[in-house]
């Protein structure tokens, strides 16, 4: 057992909480599971998985529609994720959350339905080095089609934003900055408070991609005076395929619907069609309805603990990896920010990451080897791919003693 600080904030029983996740309690080839995948997509709680179930079991009915009971609890609960969405990003009304199925479709709806009527030839759009793929081939898309430009904001070998190269990218044809709050690849945190402003300054709006900020840190789209900014269920210990675009009500008005079909519309004759208010303007087609209510619960589930405390206990994980890590010969951490997540990339000299991923299975241990979605960013570190242990509030020390344990074995066994 290593030596290294532990330090638990008081109140936080991570055992008792491990306990609200099933999935944690197996044993992967014949090991315990150590988990350490929660950036691609974070385990579910009981809460949220009976909250699917009951509504399978006894509510089941489509939304918005129906005059009979189901139909009416169905559009309740559904609705209610929207006001915890609204609480949990703290916008200023319901109609400024829109459901998508996740961030990626959160962007695309922004760089689709805002990009059609506000780029023109010769216009800029700004993104960062540290995005993921979701938040760069939409805005070049979005560039081809309009004759505009990209341009991208570059980082130290910390893996942090140079906000003085940031400030000499804005000028009077940039229309948006788009960056991600937290890095999946690296962790780096981004001041995104301070990025915003200085967007605003230069006239453009932005769009903050909150991907892995959700599930570690509180988050307030009133103090960031964000334009936009979304997030996907899974990652924040709700389902798959649902997720949250917030957008200020101004901007929302004035954008056309991103799809066509039922429920975004007020009446429909083969000669015109006019469209429903926010937000059901921007949400053709019946929604994920379960994967709504179940994302409540997960909202739910992630105040009852705090995200004060989440942060505070993740920091304390991320403090004891990068040392237990660090004491590793030969392995280098990718990724130093300071104001970093739970995220610890790494290389190790002379073995590739798959072979690492695949011997850390071995042992149960589930990490994430490649390029995450950011190939840039590998291009930026030379490295064609890291190995990434992510983790989250129900992450153990011992699990990381478990990781620098399987560490020692893949050394031992490519040496
Ligand atoms: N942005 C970031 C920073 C991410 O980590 C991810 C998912 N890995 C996404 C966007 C896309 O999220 P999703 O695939 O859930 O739409």
């Amino acid at each position: 057992m290593s030596t290294l600080t532990r330090v638990v904030p008081a109140g936080f029983d991570v055992e008792r909480i491990r306990e609200d996740f099933p999935v944690l309690k197996q044993s992967i080839h014949g090991k315990p599971l150590v988990y350490l995948d929660s950036a691609a997509t974070a385990q579910k709680p009981n809460a949220v998985i009976d909250a699917i179930r009951r509504f399978h079991e006894v509510d089941c009915a489509n939304i918005h529609r129906g005059v009979h009971e189901l139909s009416q609890r169905s559009t309740a609960a559904y609705e209610e994720t929207r006001a915890k969405a609204k609480k949990f990003l703290n916008a200023r009304t319901k109609n400024e959350l829109i459901f998508v199925r996740g961030a990626t479709e959160g962007i695309n709806l922004v760089a689709s339905s805002w990009g059609r009527g506000n780029v023109k030839p010769g216009d800029e759009i700004v993104i960062s080095a540290l995005e993921h793929h979701s938040n760069i081939v939409p805005w070049q898309m979005l560039c081809e089609d309009k004759g505009a430009k990209l341009r991208v904001i570059p980082m130290n070998d910390r893996g942090e934003l140079l906000l003085e190269e940031y400030e000499k990218l804005l000028g009077p044809r940039t229309r948006m900055v788009a960056v991600t709050h937290v890095s999946n690849a690296l962790g780096t945190i981004n001041p995104v408070g301070r990025i915003v402003e200085m967007a605003h300054r230069a006239g453009a709006l932005t769009l903050i991609d909150g991907a892995q900020a959700a599930p570690h840190m509180k988050i307030d789209v009133q103090a960031l005076d964000a334009d936009f900014y979304t997030f996907s269920g899974h990652k924040v210990f709700g389902p798959t395929g649902i997720g949250i675009l917030y957008g200020k009500t101004r901007l929302l008005n004035a954008m056309p619907p991103y799809q066509g079909g039922g429920d975004m519309i007020k009446t429909v004759t083969f000669e015109k069609t006019t469209y429903a208010d926010l937000p059901y303007k921007f949400e053709a087609g019946t929604p994920n309805i379960a994967g709504g209510i179940g994302l409540g619960a997960a909202l739910d589930y992630v105040n009852s603990i705090g995200l004060d405390t989440i942060a505070a206990y993740e920091h304390e994980l991320l403090v004891y990896g990068t040392e237990a890590l660090g004491e590793i010969p030969g392995l280098r951490i990718v990724g130093t920010a300071k104001e970093k997540a739970a995220v610890l990339s790494f290389v190790i000299d002379g073995i590739h990451p798959h072979d690492i991923g695949t011997v850390l299975d071995r042992q149960g241990i589930a990490v994430r080897t490649g390029h995450h979605c950011a190939q840039p960013v590998m291009d930026r570190f030379r490295v064609p791919a890291t190995t990434r242990a992510s983790l989250a509030f129900y992450n153990t020390f011992a699990e990381i003693d478990a990781l620098t344990a399987g560490l020692q074995k893949v050394k031992e066994i490519f040496s």
